[in-house]
């Protein structure tokens, strides 16, 4: 098969068929509202003091705060996709997922580890 073959091939079926907007926003309405509540979390509100740069201040407002780039950080990451496109939805979304999780866990470690050392106690 030529480049061109497969390139059709490809995109035929990437094909997107007719979709009900209405009725998909109405369905993800119900799915958010049946959803369970999201976890407690230790992590603040984060502040934007430069661009690229995402910062989480101590709750208690001493002073201290711990940095995240998140986009230099999804530069520097190898994304490996598979080969077959009916899989490419899944493992995005799994490779979102594990992003979050690691970024949750760094930012509550480091908030963790700052209470244990500047607010012992607290
Ligand atoms: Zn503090």
């Amino acid at each position: 098969m030529s480049d061109h073959g497969d390139l059709n091939e490809i995109m035929a079926r990437l094909s997107f068929e007719p979709i009900d907007v209405y009725a998909e926003i109405e369905a993800a309405r119900r799915a958010a509202a049946a959803a369970p509540l999201p976890e407690p979390s230790i992590i603040p509100m984060p502040e934007f003091p430069a661009f690229g740069l995402v910062r989480y201040p101590c709750p208690l407002g001493c002073g201290w705060h711990h940095d995240e780039h998140p986009g230099r950080d999804v530069a520097a990451e190898r994304l490996v996709l598979p080969a077959d496109v009916d899989r490419l939805d899944e493992a995005l979304t799994a490779h979102a997922y594990a992003r979050a999780e690691a970024l949750k866990a760094r930012i509550e470690a480091a908030i963790s580890g700052h209470f244990e050392q500047a607010h012992p106690g607290r």
